[in-house]
């Protein structure tokens, strides 16, 4: 798949590719199935809706996150789908917090989910009004709407107990039987319910169910459950309720009060489709609910190669120190993802480019590299780094100079296409730090830098020749050692006289800036780490990280936080959000320049 080039910001952002969505959404508009329906402003009931003037947004789409760890990745791919779709069909697209289950939400979450979709580049504000919403605020109404259906005859209280109603409910080639509690009265089943409301029973002891078909062969339209009865604090109502609704009955209701037109989930939804329709209908015909109602869509999930996306396993790989955190620049989290140096705008061009379809996607984690990249080449100013450094001596210098303490200064633009950033000044002396790589006592054949005879540019700076190293006892380089060849420093008349094959970078002794560079790499070793059931942490990559000491280039000493450049001949690197202001900058490898990971 080719990505799409990252739109910067304030450009419109490149149309993604057509998708059965799109086409959807794009016959909806064209016959009107939206037109004129009241808005009431906020969420509400029909009457809420019936009073409202005509909605501006031409259709309503929603994120629905539950606020029980840090979104990653493929919550990306959701988030651009369901924002992009709002922003390119003149609709408006809510972040809802499913807070439904009291068990296992909390704030930190809320918040963390908040910046996250900021930082993607969507907003949840559209013509002045804030569209962020807590399905736990409708709690009064889903209430409401169960008493209705147990008076409409339409659900009832089951007392069986789960093992009686598990089995009872059949399997694929099996009819349910009908629960011995199916043929209470409404007024029956109206009075149990408001008990279980109440408090008068255990947890477990009984649950409301719609009364649909026990013989249905979709499953979940044998009976479902609507509300169950559990003693549990809620992060929003407290201790208010002791009963909580079920996530299928709950859903459906949270996007018809909403007024979303296209609700749009992942695959493993589309059995629950029909019971969306049921419930919706039912309520909307017993007066509840506004129509038109919301349509359910499904589409494939976003998988990517070498990364796991389930929350359980993530929350592993914290718990267990595999990784520094949630915001590990390792983990596919969009914490993560934003501490490593990936974009905002390399993030959507994945996601865009990967479409809809209806079948769950593998993507190659290359194509991500490939749209971060593309994005980073046009932004990050350059620099040089030394990150395996050893000292390069220029002997003749105090010849050629007059003094060994001389500096030679030298500069480079901070891009090579964008004038407009300036140019970077940094200082050539007696002694600079070169890749250790870049000397050969013995050069393998077509190695064209520095060997004992042969000649490079220093880039940016003079031509050097290579006369010998000094090593330790055990054979170990300490010391290259070159003289400077006069007359030769780029940018000054003459300077291309003497020919060279290799040019390699550096950066001056005196003016360098010790940093610590994290290099970060794939966190698995294997592009699908759980393949044939194996536990992903036996394909973790040992590699994954690895910490050096390197020298910088001056122009890198005062950098803010999450500064990003490309290291010539290195990759881009970005300056840690967290450590960075530590007595030694700290710098995130973000991405080769070239996939190294390529068959
Ligand atoms: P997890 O399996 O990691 O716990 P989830 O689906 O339970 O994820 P939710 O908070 O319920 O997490 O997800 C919010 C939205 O993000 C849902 O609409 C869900 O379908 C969508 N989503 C989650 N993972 C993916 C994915 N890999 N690809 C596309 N959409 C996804
Ligand atoms: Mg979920």
């Amino acid at each position: 798949m080719k990505p799409q080039p990252p739109a910067r910001a304030g450009e419109p952002e490149t149309k993604a590719s057509s998708n059965f969505l799109r086409g959807i959404i794009e016959r909806d508009l064209e016959a009107g199935t939206y037109d004129g329906r009241p808005f009431g402003g906020s969420p509400g009931d029909a009457a809420h809706h019936a009073g409202g003037p005509a909605d501006p947004a031409r259709i309503r789409t929603r994120f629905p996150p539950e606020p029980n760890g840090y979104l990653h990745v493929g919550h990306a791919k959701s988030i651009c789908l369901n924002f992009g779709l709002a922003r390119d069909y003149g609709g408006i697209c809510h972040l809802r917090f499913d807070d439904t289950n009291p068990e296992k939400e909390e704030q930190e979450y809320v918040d963390a989910i908040r910046e996250a979709v900021l930082w993607l580049g969507f907003d949840w504000n559209a013509n002045g009004t804030s569209h962020l919403y807590y399905a736990s605020d409708y709690f009064d109404f889903m209430y409401r709407a169960a008493e209705a259906l147990v008076t409409a005859g339409l659900a009832y209280v089951d007392e069986q107990s789960a093992d009686d109603m598990r089995a009872n409910r059949g399997d694929f080639n099996t009819p349910g039987k009908d629960s011995p509690f199916r043929s209470r009265t409404p007024e029956e089943n109206l009075a149990r319910f408001r008990e279980m409301r109440d408090g008068l029973h255990a947890d477990g002891a009984m649950v409301l169910r719609a009364k649909i078909d026990m013989a249905s062969p979709n499953i979940n339209l044998r009976d479902p459950a609507l509300y169950r009865i559990r003693r549990a604090t809620h992060h929003n109502t407290g201790d208010n309720w002791c009963i909580y609704p079920m996530y299928t009955y709950a859903h459906p209701i949270e996007d018809a009060l909403e007024r979303i037109t296209h609700s749009i989930c992942t695959l493993e939804f589309e059995d629950q489709r029909p019971f969306y329709d049921w419930l919706l209908e039912h309520l909307a015909d017993l007066g509840l609910l506004a129509r038109p109602l919301p349509r359910q869509y499904e589409f494939g999930r976003l998988n990517l190669s070498y990364v796991v996306t389930s929350k359980r396993k993530l929350r592993q790989l914290v718990t267990d120190g595999h990784v520094s955190g949630w915001d590990d620049p390792r983990m596919p989290t969009l914490f993560g993802m934003r501490r490593r140096g990936y974009t905002p705008a390399a993030i959507r061009a994945m996601a865009d480019g990967s479409g809809a379809s209806k079948t769950n996607i593998w993507l190659d984690y290359a194509v991500l590299d490939q749209c971060l990249r593309a994005d980073l080449e046009g932004l990050a100013p350059r620099a040089m780094a030394v990150l395996d450094p050893v000292p390069l001596v220029l002997t003749n210098w105090a010849q050629v100079f007059g003094s060994d303490a001389h500096v030679e200064p030298c500069h480079a633009p901070a891009h090579p296409q964008r004038p407009e950033l300036g140019e970077r000044h940094f200082g050539l002396a007696r002694a600079v730090w070169i890749e250790r790589d870049d000397f050969e006592e013995v050069p393998p054949k077509g190695f064209f830098r520095l060997f004992p005879g042969n000649k490079v540019r220093l880039k940016y700076g003079m031509v050097v020749e290579c006369t010998g190293c000094e090593k330790d006892a055990d054979g170990r380089v300490t010391r290259v050692l070159a003289t400077v060849v006069p007359d030769t420093k780029s940018g000054t008349p003459g300077a291309d006289a003497v020919k060279v094959k290799g040019t390699i970078t550096w950066v001056g002794a005196q003016d360098a800036i010790p940093a610590t560079v994290n290099l970060y790499d794939r966190l698995y070793k294997d592009a699908q780490p759980e393949a044939g059931g194996r536990d992903h942490l036996e394909a973790l990559n040992p590699g994954s990280k690895q910490v050096v000491r390197a020298f910088l280039e001056p122009s890198l000493a005062h950098v803010p936080k999450e500064a990003r450049f490309q290291f010539e001949r290195h990759g881009y690197f970005i300056a840690d959000r967290i450590d960075h202001e530590a007595a030694t900058p700290v710098f995130n490898r973000i991405t080769t320049l070239k996939d190294s990971w390529a068959a």
